[in-house]
Formats: C-alpha cells, structure tokens, sequence
C-alpha cells in the first residue's frame, strides 16, 4: 500500500488486459475450429478476466480521482459497483453455458478434435502460465494479496483448461461426445464460483468492510507507540473503500492539555499511520481524561 504502488497497478491491470484478450482470442479460436462445448465454456472463463482487468482498470482511473463537494468521501466504491455488475455479467456467461451443454446432452452433436484448435488452446494456456507466474512473483515482491491472488486465479485456469483437452481428448478417442457436455456443465461451474467470489467481495466492500485482525493489530500497535502524552485511545474504528482505509478513534487527553498540544500528538500518529497505510484518511475525535473508558489502548 505505498504510494509507488500505484503506477505498478495500472501497469499490471494494463497487462492482464493484453493478456486476457490473447488468450481469450486464441481459445475463440480453439472452440470455434473444434466446435467443442467444453472448448466454448473454455473461452468463455477468459471473458471473466478480460472483464476483471477492466474493473481493475477502472477502479485504478476513478480512485485516483480527488474528492469533490458532492463525493467528499471520494469515489474508491465505484470499483465495487462495476464488480457487481460484472458479477451478474459472469452468471449470465454461465447460464449460456449451461443451456447450451443441455443441448449438447440431449442432442449429442460430434466434434472435431482438429489438432490446430487444440495446439493454440495450449498456447492460450501456456501464455496464461506465463503470466500467472509474473503475478505470484510481483505479489511475492510487493506483498500484495490481490496481484497473488490474481495470479493464483490464472494458475486454475491453466489446470481447468488441462482437464478440458484432456476429456476432449478422451471424448475423440472413445466416442462418448456426451462427455464434451458434463466437461462444458464443470467448466460453468468455476465460472460461477468466480463471479460469486467477485459479488460477495464487492458487497462486503460497500458494506464498509473492517481491515484485517492482522492490520488492525498493526494500527494499534502505532497508535499506542506513537500517542505519547495521551492516555489511551479507544473506539477504534476501520472501513474499507477500495485501496482507501478510513481509520477513526477517540484520543483522551489530560484535560488541561492545551488544544495545540493535542493537535500535536493528533499529526503525530496520522504521520505514523501513512507511513504504514499510505491511502488513509484518518479523523481524531480527542477527549479529556474523565472520559477514559480504560478499555481501549493505553498508550505506551
Ligand atoms: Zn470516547
Ligand atoms: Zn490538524
């Protein structure tokens, strides 16, 4: 979460764009010379990170955009609506899937196995590796879970479409076409699965989601270590608008403490706390002493 981050960010979405759009045109090309089912929900899989890397592109543009009088708060939640409707979008991909491998079961219809088809599928996936790898490795060096988990995302797949050549293979030699179909049923599944982790992230998010128990530790480890002449902090309290954190507490103060000396305490711990969280936005409601509720951090 430093600030330098942030161009590597549109570089990597940038990326996965280019990427996403390859493979998805290699694997249309796959599905369109075999005329396979499970190739066709194949191709379909790589619409969903094609869409992926446009929200992330999006979210990237938008949030960088300053605050204004009627979105004081800024616009980091738009990521979290263009996900949702990309969300709706992935389950329509499955849907089409799904009725199409009804068909294929009903009305088994045989395909070809054409060799040019299958050779560029694996080379849709091999560029998929490719950059499944540059992602687990940029995540690794950044300690960024989203560019793993991006990475990981792309590592399945590569598994899946395996499995898919492998049954298609499978569905050539023994004849069993019906097998092309249950492969396309399997592949819409893991659509589905993505595109109902995506709704579910992006729901939490507009919910106000609280950071981590890990960075929350961290914030209060910071608070307390940097609040010296105050005697606790309590009511801490986080939310999450894509790549902002918002971090908001009360700070009790000796209640002679003059307001410029509690100020001063109050730029202390937000200059500590962007060290740490360089997208913050950090509100101090400070208290005198009676109000102490000893329950929250005291201050070291
Ligand atoms: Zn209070
Ligand atoms: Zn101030």
């Amino acid at each position: 979460m430093r600030k330098s981050a942030a161009p590597l960010v549109t570089r990597v979405a940038y990326g996965s764009l280019a990427v996403g759009l390859l493979v998805l045109a290699l694997k249309g090309y796959a599905a369109w010379a075999t005329g396979s089912l499970a190739l066709f929900s194949d191709a379909l899989e790589s619409v969903v990170n094609v869409v992926t890397a446009i929200v992330a592109l999006v979210a990237v543009k938008l949030a960088a955009r300053p605050a204004d009088a009627s979105l004081p708060y800024g616009y980091h939640k738009a990521e979290y609506f263009s996900a949702v409707v990309i969300g709706i979008f992935i389950a329509v991909a499955a849907l089409v899937i799904f009725s199409e491998a009804w068909r294929g079961l009903v009305t088994p219809h045989p395909f070809d196995p054409d060799p040019l088809g299958l050779g560029v599928s694996i080379a849709a996936s091999a560029v998929n590796a490719a950059w499944a790898y540059v992602l687990v490795r940029l995540g690794r060096r950044e300690r960024s879970p989203a560019l793993s988990a991006d990475g990981r995302h792309l590592a399945t797949d590569v598994i899946s479409t395996v499995g898919v050549l492998v049954g298609v293979l499978v569905a050539a030699a023994t004849g069993w076409v019906q097998l092309d179909a249950i492969l396309a049923v399997l592949v819409g599944l893991t659509i589905l699965w993505s595109g109902w982790q995506l709704i579910r992230q992006s729901v939490i998010g507009l919910m106000d989601v609280a950071v981590d128990p890990a960075r929350l530790a961290q914030i209060r480890e910071l608070i307390s270590s940097n609040a010296d002449g105050a005697i606790e902090a309590h009511d801490i309290r986080t939310r999450q608008a894509g790549r902002m954190t918002f971090i908001e507490f009360h700070l009790v103060v000796p209640g002679a403490m003059s307001v410029a000396d509690a100020h001063a305490i109050c730029d202390r711990i937000e200059g500590k706390l962007r060290e740490q969280e360089a997208d913050a936005l950090i509100t101090i409601h400070v208290e005198p002493e009676h109000k102490a509720k000893h329950s929250g951090i005291v201050v070291v």
